[in-house]
């Protein structure tokens, strides 16, 4: 049963929570609940067990951290050693922090204690906290184990269970480590599970941790993708490098999040880019938390202008003022292209997502259109521009040394990535159905590059 949106509560007066949140919302600047808030929060104040499918950037984290202060602020009271009251449970590193800062700033006015534990980082500090207690404590699974293994942290007062991005927990391999921190909570509990998709082993996961849940749903793939202005750019593989380079001569791309597949390609932008002068780092899971969270940070405030990211590294990454999102490398996962140009385009703001297509990523992109269900609109008018991997059917894999035929024009347009010709096959027609597609079924079989935790 979906959960009908209530229309009433348009504003978040309107949900029975505590003076002190609200006030912190308040501060926060949120004026109007979005969808999912508006579906979920009622039904978690009244103790109810909860299935969301919503991505990030849909407001999910408030959806399920509001109840929970309301509930845990009506008697703080002392933190027990070792032992929370609630448990949140995130597939990476990034967004187990930022939860963490989520629970910070909504709570800031209530007399809770929250925590974060995630591996890479050393264990003592951790330890020392949990013997210190917290009342809310946000962990990546591999970590919560090592710590629980050695009794540092136990879960029987748990009253409110989280678990956050339940499909990447699945793609990362992590659905074991859940199972076996699920055996530790006491069954009188309230369960809450959000997932970008519903893939069969997450459907099966929520049927054995929620007991009678309101399911909720919102489709925040169509919304971020008609806020996204998207374009395709067809490049030769050999010319990305310097097609990014170039394109970063405009000064219109203020702050850039680049993508890459993998982790070296990634190093090899990042220093690509930083040989041409440009504030650049990057972030995967090859590297060190600390150096994660320094790029992070100098990011988020402007110290450098393109952050270039693994998919997994990039989850749910929350930086504001993302004007550009790059594909230097297109997903083989249509999921993973909307996850990643939602991160421009952040609390209704535009962006602009550019996606390079070489050869052999002709194909993904027939993939990502077909989910998205509209023609990414191409970037003709651009020196760099091939006619004959536009040409291609996307069909076949084919050896990119084979490329050729390029054709130039119009290099007046070259670095206005907002002035691109007009939209080649664009057909906006079914946009009513454009709305978010599951497609779980292919994902599970989807390995990510490394562990995050
Ligand atoms: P999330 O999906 O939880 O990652 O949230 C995405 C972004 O939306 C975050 O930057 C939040 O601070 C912001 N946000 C959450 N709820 C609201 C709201 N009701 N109004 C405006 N911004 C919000």
């Amino acid at each position: 049963m979906i959960e009908k949106e209530k229309d009433h509560m348009t504003e978040f007066s309107g949900f029975e929570l505590a003076p002190s949140i609200l006030r912190a919302v308040a501060d926060e600047g949120y004026t109007t609940p979005t969808p999912i808030q508006i579906k979920s929060i009622p039904s978690l104040i009244e103790g109810r067990d909860l299935l969301g499918v919503a991505q990030t950037g849909t407001g999910k984290t408030a959806a399920f951290a509001l109840p929970l202060l309301n509930r845990l602020g009506k008697e703080p009271g002392k933190p027990d050693h070792r032992r929370p009251r609630a448990l949140i449970l995130a597939p990476t590193r990034e967004l187990a922090g930022q939860i963490h800062d989520s629970l910070r700033t909504y709570g800031r006015y209530l007399g809770l204690r929250c925590g974060v534990v995630f591996g890479g980082v050393s264990i003592r500090p951790q330890i020392k906290m949990m013997s210190q207690g917290v009342h809310i404590l946000v962990a990546t699974p591999g970590r919560l184990l090592d710590l629980m293994n050695q009794g540092h942290v136990m879960l029987e007062n748990v009253e409110v269970f989280i678990l956050d991005e339940a499909d990447r927990m699945l793609d990362m391999g992590f659905i074991p480590d859940v199972k076996r921190i699920v055996k530790n909570l006491s069954s009188r509990r309230q369960t809450v599970m959000f997932s970008a998709t519903m893939p069969k082993t997450i459907e099966g996961l929520a049927g054995t941790l929620l007991q009678d849940p309101v399911q909720v749903e919102v489709a925040p793939t169509a919304t971020t993708v008609e806020k996204v202005e998207q374009r395709v750019l067809f490049v030769e593989k050999g010319k990305k490098r310097a097609l990014i380079g170039e394109l970063m001569n405009d000064e219109a791309i203020k702050r850039v999040l680049i993508f890459t597949r993998t982790k070296h390609g990634a190093d090899r932008v990042a220093k690509h880019l930083q040989s041409h002068g440009i504030e650049t780092d990057a972030i995967h899971g090859n590297k060190a938390q600390n150096a994660r969270q320094r790029a992070l940070d100098a990011f988020r405030n402007g110290e450098i202008r393109a952050l270039v990211a693994t998919d997994i590294a990039a989850r749910g990454i929350d930086v504001d003022g993302v004007t550009h999102v790059i594909n230097f490398e297109l997903p083989n996962d249509p999921e993973s292209y909307v996850h990643r140009i939602g991160r421009t385009a952040r609390a209704g703001a535009a962006g602009i997502a550019i996606s390079f297509c070489d050869l052999e990523e002709r194909a993904y992109l027939k993939d990502i259109e077909k989910t998205i269900r509209q023609s990414v609109p191409v970037f003709e008018d651009h020196p760099y521009h091939s006619v004959e991997i536009a040409n291609d059917p996307g069909t076949t894999k084919r050896s990119p040394q084979k490329q050729r035929g390029q054709r130039y024009r119009n290099p007046e347009n070259f670095h206005d990535p907002r002035r691109p010709s007009k939209p080649s096959h664009a057909s906006h027609a079914n946009s009513a159905n454009n709305q978010r597609k599951s497609n779980g079924g292919q994902r599970s079989s989807r390995r990510p590059s490394g562990r995050a935790a």
